[in-house]
């Protein structure tokens, strides 16, 4: 018989509030992320849980992998789901292949990049940046001379900036980081599923995304890749990587033919995931990149007709992410307040430089279509009128 533990310690009722059970407002996410979801992406999140390392799961992580090639255009071997939200990715890269004393490249054009400079800092890179103001992007001359300056073993530059709403061109930086032993390390977080992105083809060594924005699902599982060249200074690292969460050399044995445990991977997300990317390959990328910028040119005409500028030039303005200037003696918060309570959208404010100054309107995945573009055009012209 089982003894029946008694324990002598009174209970503490202290934190057994009464709650009511979760009901979230229907919000319409046109913000810089997250993004709502298809439904079927929920609905597919909602299947049991199964083991990390169930036969069936270990088939939908393979499948998880093939199709984030897909959305990458890329053959990457190293292709996994990195647990934890773009940041967790993003650190991922930097982790693994920064070395301390390392030059380490950044350009920075907006918060990310900055970020990025951060992290690689805290890997003990030797790191240097080159800046532009927010709402522009370097030239190829511009790499080009700052790479022939510092001579660094990484380049990291971010294609989709969602502080500034600029798209990065990366034409023709991979031969000049080839010609100059370096790795090519590029922020796809607010490209990937919505902007045209090769991954091979434009010569890319790591990349890192997230699934909230162009994906279309719920923040948590992050896209991560690595090029033979980037594995290739991986493996011939002198100390391991100082992140074990993040160590690949670690968790390609789960996401690889071993199959040995590291840490518990979020099964859900994972679930999540492998539905908003069959989505994806179900679209078609070019359909879904055609699709994005339609529906942006729609915003972009919108916001003229209500005499309103966008802030960033149409040759680099991203898709996904549109920053509007916040005219002169308008409050810009209390503007998107008030699309928020009264009409439940989302819109975010501008960080940094641009704190203030700008508007920022998300159209990422689901959300990239002609309804909820109209939708939020209606919604501004009525609350505009009033401030
Ligand atoms: C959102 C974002 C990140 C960070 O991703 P989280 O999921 O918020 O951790 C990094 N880079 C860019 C360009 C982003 O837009």
């Amino acid at each position: 018989m089982a003894m029946i533990m008694t324990s002598t310690l009174p209970i503490s009722d202290r934190y057994r509030v009464k709650t009511s059970q979760l009901d979230m407002p229907p919000r319409l996410l046109l913000g810089p992320g997250p993004a709502n979801v298809h439904p079927r992406v929920l609905a597919t999140m909602s299947n049991p849980p199964v083991g990390h390392l169930d036969p069936t799961f270990l088939a939908l992580m393979d499948e998880v992998r093939d199709l984030l090639r897909y959305t990458w255009q890329t053959a990457n071997e190293l292709t996994v789901a990195v647990s934890g939200t773009g940041s967790a990715a993003m650190e991922a890269t930097l982790a693994n292949v920064v070395e301390p004393e390392d030059v380490v490249l950044v350009g920075v054009k907006g918060y990310f990049g900055d970020r990025l400079v951060n992290m690689a800092t805290r890997y003990g890179g030797d790191v240097r940046k080159i800046t532009k103001t927010w709402g522009e992007a370097f030239t190829l001359e511009e790499i080009q001379q700052a790479i022939e300056t510092h001579r660094p073993k990484v380049l990291a530059l971010v294609h989709a900036e969602t502080s500034t709403g600029v798209r990065q061109p990366l034409e023709g930086v991979a031969e000049l980081c080839q010609k100059y032993d370096c790795l090519l390390l590029v922020d796809t977080v607010t490209s990937m599923g919505g902007v045209p992105l090769y991954i091979d083809q434009w010569g890319i060594d790591l990349a890192y995304s997230c699934s909230q924005k162009g994906i279309g699902c719920p923040p948590g599982a992050s896209p991560f890749t690595m090029s033979p060249r980037a594995v290739a200074k991986l493996n011939s690292r002198s100390k391991p990587v100082t992140n074990w969460y993040l160590d690949m050399s670690l968790l390609t044995k789960y996401w690889g033919q071993d199959r040995v445990y590291h840490h518990t991977a979020p099964i859900n997300m994972n679930y999540g995931l492998r539905e908003a990317l069959r989505l994806i390959a179900e679209e078609g990328l070019e359909q879904r990149w055609q699709r994005h910028q339609k529906n942006a040119e729609l915003l972009w005409e919108g916001l003229a007709d209500l005499k309103l500028e966008c802030h960033v030039s149409q040759e680099i303005r991203l898709p996904t992410l549109t920053t509007v200037r916040i005219p002169e003696g308008v409050n810009g918060k209390a503007v998107s307040s008030q699309l928020l309570n009264d009409y439940n959208i989302e819109i975010a404010g501008g960080l940094g430089e641009l704190g203030g100054k700008v508007w920022r309107i998300g159209l990422m995945g689901y959300n990239s279509r002609p309804e909820n573009v109209l939708l939020l055009l209606t919604a501004l012209e009525k609350v505009l009128a009033q401030h």
